[in-house]
């Protein structure tokens, strides 16, 4: 079983030159794992950069895609040219993207259009708050169900579902990991009564939200989770190569 961490940048950081010692720092790094593998999501126009000398040990994926095939849509980007410019995944649905007017039924024209191309789409879902009464259940189920509708049971495994609880993105704590054991298994039921269990089974599920060097390894091991998304720590360097060297302690 290998680890999957991906970082997503956002929109950071603002130079070019900084962007240079991230993803030189990212690489070397990844060169010592050997049970992690590792993604990096820059901002579209650093993604070639990234993309070419030392592509093999670090994966390279977008924020965004659009869902439509080309044409006349400005400021958009289609899934053939981040295929072109060597994404081989792309976030998809995540929080800041909804709260900007994104819905399950536009994400998963995204998610059909990644798959259409050969890119992993790493969905992401994960309730606003979480009520005593477990309604959040619910509110996450649909996200789940809507954002794969439409998508083939034949394509299913090459999906990553990334829950990220919103209250938990940009927060001071992360979720405990025994919360995130908790959702997880829900996660999975939900993507089982989707596409049968032999095919959610192989569908990696990753937990996102306030995830650090400090905090990675107990909420891989114990979150039973197959991995990570990670904002902030992801740019930081230093504690990002100290978060993969730690995922990766994990099962050496
Ligand atoms: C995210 O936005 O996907 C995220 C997980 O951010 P952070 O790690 O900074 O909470």
């Amino acid at each position: 079983m290998k680890y999957l961490v991906i970082g997503n940048w956002k929109m950071n950081p603002n130079t070019k030159a900084e962007a240079q010692k991230i993803i030189a720092s990212v690489k070397k790094v990844a060169s010592q794992l050997s049970t992690t593998s590792v993604v990096m999501c820059p901002p579209y126009v650093y993604m070639s950069l990234a993309y070419g000398k030392g592509a093999s040990l670090v994966a390279l994926g977008a924020q965004d895609v659009a869902p439509e095939i080309q044409g006349s849509y400005t400021g958009e980007v289609s899934a053939t040219m981040l295929r072109e410019s060597g994404a081989a995944y792309v976030i998809v649905g995540h929080s800041e993207r909804r709260a900007m007017g994104e819905n399950d039924e536009l994400i998963s024209r995204k998610v059909a259009r990644a798959l259409e191309e050969g890119i992993i789409p790493v969905l992401c879902v994960g309730e606003k708050t979480r009520d005593k009464e477990g309604l959040y259940m619910e509110e996450l189920r649909l996200q789940i169900k809507n954002s794969l509708q439409g998508i083939e049971q034949k394509h299913a495994h090459k999906i990553i579902i990334a829950y990220e609880p919103v209250w938990a993105i940009g927060a001071k704590e992360a979720m405990t990991p025994a919360l995130i054991q908790e959702t997880a298994i829900f996660v999975r039921k939900t993507l089982t009564d989707i596409f049968g269990q032999e095919k959610a089974l192989k569908i990696k599920v990753l937990y996102g939200g306030s995830v650090n060097f400090r905090n990675a390894t107990e909420i891989v091991s114990q979150g039973s989770v197959d991995g990570l998304l990670v904002g902030r720590e992801s740019i930081n360097p230093l504690g990002f190569k100290d978060l993969l060297i730690a995922v990766d302690e994990i099962i050496k």
